[in-house]
């Protein structure tokens, strides 16, 4: 399906890696120029140069800390009007206890899963409404609707966004502007691989071990590859979708055991 998106652009945040990575590639085979944004430069010049090679579109790579004031500056300055936005961030970290956070911790974890998104739709929104067109796709977590592990550090500021994102994504459709977020189960990143090394450590077995007791978690009964979110992101930039909206799509296998 030709997804109508050529020539359209897209602002992709943390996307020199894993998730985000795969959804710039995904919308830069739809013939999207990408601008991408990731904090360490060498990682994310690799994926520029790897995106550009494939698919010939115009890629811009910014070194920048999305979460801070002065880095979200940096990113929109190079990409001020995206037609597409794809917020994204890191993980939460690895905190055995909640207890041992403070203030500035939790500050921290709101700037990175409820400011940083709220801030860079604020900025881009209002163009998308006057071109007529805008696809924004948010990446959260399926700890948004059910508990999974030690995330509920992420799972706190993201149920907030959640619910600032279904006000506003019905407020802004009929303008053609689509607002859904992507909640992904176990897609196999750098950062799943990270965990899962950690994991299996403190439970002395190997990480292939590890990897198959989180595969089964799913009734699919495996951990997806990041091309499947990307191009599923793809889908929901698409201009077939102009009537999805406000959704909580997750990607997780059928992991999440509800019915709606
Ligand atoms: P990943 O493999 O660690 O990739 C994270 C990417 O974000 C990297 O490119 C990283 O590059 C960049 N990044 C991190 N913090 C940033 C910041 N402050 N500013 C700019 N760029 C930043 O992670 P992932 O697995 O793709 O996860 C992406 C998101 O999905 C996370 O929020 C994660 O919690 C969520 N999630 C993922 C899964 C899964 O199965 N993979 C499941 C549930 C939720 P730099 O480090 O160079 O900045």
């Amino acid at each position: 399906m030709d997804l109508g998106l050529a020539g359209k652009t897209a602002l992709v945040s943390a996307a020199s890696r894993g998730l985000g990575r795969a959804s710039a590639f995904s919308l830069a085979r739809e013939g999207v120029d990408v601008t991408i944004v990731a904090r360490r430069s060498g990682p994310l010049e690799e994926t520029a140069a790897d995106i550009r090679a494939e698919t010939g579109v115009g890629v811009t790579a910014v070194t920048a800390d999305i979460t801070g004031v002065e880095g979200r500056a940096k990113a929109l300055a190079s990409c001020p009007q995206p037609d597409i936005l794809v917020t994204n961030t890191g993980g939460p970290p690895h905190v055995s206890d909640f207890r041992r956070l403070g203030r500035d911790d939790w500050t921290d974890l709101l700037d990175a899963y409820l400011v940083a998104p709220v801030l860079l739709i604020q900025a881009t929104l209002d163009g998308m409404i006057e071109r007529r067109f805008g696809r924004i796709v948010n990446i959260t977590s399926i700890v948004v609707k059910m508990p999974a592990g030690s995330l509920e550090l992420s799972a706190g500021p993201r149920a907030g966004f959640t619910g600032f994102v279904a006000g506003l994504a019905r407020q802004v459709v009929r303008h053609n502007v689509t607002i859904n977020n992507l909640l992904p189960g176990s897609l196999d990143t750098d950062r799943v691989r990270e965990n899962m090394e950690v994991r299996a450590r403190d439970a002395g077995c190997t990480i292939e071990e590890m990897y198959a007791r989180r595969a089964a978690l799913a009734p699919a009964g495996r951990i997806a590859d990041p091309a499947e979110f990307g191009d599923t992101c793809a889908f929901l930039c698409g201009a077939q979708a102009g009537y999805i909206t406000g959704h909580n799509l997750l990607l997780d296998g059928g992991r999440y055991p509800g019915m709606f």
